[in-house]
């Protein structure tokens, strides 16, 4: 571990510059005092014809940078873009200063944040074009060339939905349930081994959530445009559990205008015919089946104890089912798998020829179970990128392209995970939880609402708790409070 000093002449730039070192080296220090291995130094300079960044790295490696930008004095950018740019510029220095005493260029350069397209749509927003936007992004934000041409493909595919989707509502309801908690998973999953005696409690207070919440829609004339079932394993629910739920959601939510209607089934062990009949009487239009491997072993070691013969079946039944959208997610980077695993998996994939495929890179997260120091060594985590590249191409050759994108701290290799569809299957849910251009109420267990305010064009959060008890035991007050906030959100 590297301990850091870190200096800027701008206050309040700490934080920003823990974060850029935290991206090259993600066990940094920064004690407050005391030798430390690197010392980073930036001043940053405003005149009339910009900004200039000077940067001194000194300790075991050294470096120096001076850089301008002139760019900021576009008059498309307004004062806020002004301060902004300054936050970036500090992180340029950092970064190029960790680039030139010898650390590798990180693939999406100073975009450390989870929504990398936001930046996308801003400038897009401002009046730049895609290819000017491109460019910035190369530029300004030492994206390499292929991160910045994915981001610019994939912001160019949103861009058609932002005016779709508008200003509506959409809901996500999360079901906090799995059969057991895969070893490399943070999520909110409740393993249903030693959680089944919270399920009817946690279904019941979701049932007066969904009521509530219908009465302001109904109250507001408000339709939903897309509506997300997500866990945890939602499928986990027996067929009755599952047939309440969608009567219910049916009965009080208004659907009349849905775009979309995803339930995430993820785990194949849970479903069968009878909950998948259910989930197509009740107009889900979009199904998740996730074999994150086709590798048995792996299967096994990731904790998952559904097997490559049952994530087959249930693909045929949901085909046999005519479900219109089918998406399977595949993670890379898992421990113990080489390129040729990866391959195995994508090949499968792209065989069954369903609409969405997403492909997810490993990210060792710290509430996990796996205590990821162990099972680093076995990640071939070189390999990655590289792979990635190959998949891209493969995935463009069966007519599939990118079309939303988010970044995981600590993900294997500085990559992403990237939704694929073929033509015209865009999830459009996923494009409105990535962007944050309208209202998504978080429904159940972890469930988060983003509230837009179009004014401000900015969303604020309020999650509900992750835990079946706590939000079973809170609901009332957690409901209330939604309420009320949606009846200012829509008055
Ligand atoms: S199925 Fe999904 S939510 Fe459940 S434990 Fe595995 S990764 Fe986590």
């Amino acid at each position: 571990m590297s301990s850091y000093q870190l200096q800027c002449n701008l206050a309040g730039n700490q934080r920003n510059m823990e974060n850029m070192v935290r991206a090259v080296d993600p066990d940094a220090l920064f004690p407050a005092e005391g030798e430390t291995d690197f010392k980073i130094d930036l001043t940053l300079i405003p005149d009339e014809a910009g900004l200039t960044c000077r940067g001194k790295l000194s300790g075991r490696q050294q470096a120096e940078v001076t850089f301008n930008d002139r760019e900021i004095t576009d008059p498309r950018y307004g004062t806020t873009a002004y301060e902004q740019r300054k936050k970036e510029m500090v992180r340029q220095g950092v970064l190029t200063l960790l680039v030139q005493g010898g650390n590798p260029q990180l693939p999406w350069g100073i975009l450390t944040g989870v929504r990398p397209s936001k930046i996308y749509h801003y400038l897009r927003d401002l009046g730049f074009t895609a290819a000017e936007v491109r460019s910035k992004l190369e530029t300004q934000f030492l994206l390499i060339p292929e991160k910045a041409q994915l981001l610019t493909e994939v912001g160019e595919r949103q861009r058609p939905f932002f005016q779709r989707v508008g200003t509506t509502i959409s809901i996500y309801i999360g079901i906090p349930f799995c059969p057991t908690k895969c070893n490399y998973c943070s999520f909110a999953s409740y393993p249903l081994i030693t959680h089944a005696h919270l399920v009817e409690p946690f279904l019941a207070a979701l049932a007066y959530e969904i009521d509530e919440i219908s009465e302001v829609l109904a109250q507001t004339g408000s339709s939903l445009a897309t509506l997300y079932i997500g866990g945890g394993t939602p499928s986990i629910l027996s067929a009755s559990q599952l047939r309440s739920l969608l009567e219910r959601i049916q009965q009080k939510l208004p659907l009349d205008r849905l775009l979309e209607y995803t339930v995430e089934a993820g785990r194949p062990d849970t479903l069968d015919r009878e909950k998948l009949i259910l989930m197509r009487a009740y107009g889900v239009s979009r199904i998740s089946v996730n074999p994150q491997t086709v590798n048995p072993r792996t299967l096994q070691r990731i904790g998952r104890e559904h097997s490559i013969a049952q994530f087959e079946a249930t693909v045929r039944m949901v085909r046999d089912l005519k479900f219109p959208c089918l998406n399977m997610d595949m993670i890379v980077g898992l421990p113990g798998e080489t390129e040729e695993d990866w391959d195995q998996t994508l090949q499968q994939l792209l065989a069954v020829q369903g609409e969405n495929i997403t492909l997810h890179t490993l990210a060792p997260k710290r509430a996990a179970t796996w205590d990821f120091t162990r099972v680093k060594q076995e990640i071939a985590e070189e390999r990655v990128a590289s792979w990635l590249r190959v998949a891209r191409a493969q995935l463009s050759a069966n007519n599939y392209y990118p079309y939303y994108l988010y970044r995981q701290r600590r993900s294997v290799a500085g990559q992403e995970n990237c939704g694929y569809t073929l033509p015209g299957w865009e999830g459009i849910y996923n494009i409105i939880m990535m962007e944050e251009r309208s209202t998504v109420l978080g429904l159940g267990g972890g469930g988060m609402s983003k509230w837009f305010d179009p004014v401000q064009q900015w969303v604020s959060r309020t999650p509900n708790p992750k835990c079946p008890a706590t939000y079973s035991g809170r609901i009332k007050e957690l409901v209330a409070k939604k309420v009320s906030k949606l009846l200012t959100a829509v008055n």
